[in-house]
């Protein structure tokens, strides 16, 4: 009804039209006036349409706009999600899924490490220092490995590296050269005095339970604790 009476003038002078054609008795000035009429309705129509389109155009082009921003908004919530926001690595929920991905299709060795007497460079430095010292540990991290291997910060001062289809020697061997990379040189961050972490390393074979090798990995790690931290042990040197 309401598009009826929207159009209802146009209606009213097409009608009007219509029954002057119909009349072939109907005088010339009657042909004219049924002309005019429409031709001031046709003009006023045309005008509006145009209007509208252009507006359509517009409220399209908003409307896409809106659309990129929240794709950008949900891409970048779904990486907040991921993502630890002190360092970039992936958080610990989403480094257990990628290792549980990983073992869907290969063997995979997994090294853990953890900073160690952290809580002391947090007591006699400030927490800032240690945020800083957690960054630049990762920085490390990054270069030593080189685009090979997923970081994950698996809890405060604890991280874990996957490696795709790498062997528990070759693993061993990059543990210590983090270790190395890590201990070798002061950090920028903290010159006063050296910053060591310890490793623990662990193999987990295709189809295995990745939490079964981290918690291999996680007890040699306790091993190179106990054996003095700034030391690599692997699930073959773990005696129990
Ligand atoms: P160990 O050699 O046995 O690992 O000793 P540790 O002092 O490193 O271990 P502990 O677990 O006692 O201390 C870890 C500390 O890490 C405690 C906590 O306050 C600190 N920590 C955890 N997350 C953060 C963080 O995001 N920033 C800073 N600055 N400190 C953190
Ligand atoms: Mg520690
Ligand atoms: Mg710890």
């Amino acid at each position: 009804m309401d598009r009826d009476d929207l159009f209802a003038a146009e209606a009213e002078a097409l009608h009007r039209a219509t029954a002057v054609l119909a009349d072939p008795a109907s005088a010339p000035a009657s042909h004219r006036a049924a002309l005019e009429e429409l031709v001031q309705h046709y003009g006023q129509l045309m005008r509006q349409s145009r209007r509208l389109i252009s507006r359509s155009d517009r409220t399209e082009r908003e409307l896409n706009l809106l659309n990129a921003r929240l794709q950008q908004l949900s891409d970048e919530l779904d990486y907040k999600a991921r993502h630890d926001n002190l360092t970039g690595a992936l958080n610990r929920g989403a480094v257990f899924e990628r290792a549980h991905q990983i073992l869907e299709q290969s063997s995979m060795s997994l090294i853990v490490l953890d900073i160690d007497f952290f809580k002391r460079i947090n007591d006699e430095f400030g927490h800032p220092t240690g945020d800083a010292v957690i960054r630049e540990l990762v920085g490390r991290l990054r270069t030593t490995l080189a685009g090979n291997g997923v970081i994950g910060r698996v809890g405060g001062e604890e991280f874990t590296i996957l490696l795709a289809g790498v062997a528990l020697e070759q693993a061993v061997t990059l543990a210590g050269r983090i270790r190395q990379a890590i201990a070798g040189e002061r950090f920028q961050c903290l010159s006063a005095r050296p910053v060591t972490s310890s490793f623990g390393v662990a193999w987990a074979t295709a189809g295995s339970d990745f939490e079964e090798a981290y918690a291999r990995a996680d007890q040699a790690l306790y091993q190179a604790k106990r054996g003095g931290r700034n030391r690599v042990e692997s699930e073959d040197t773990v005696t129990g």
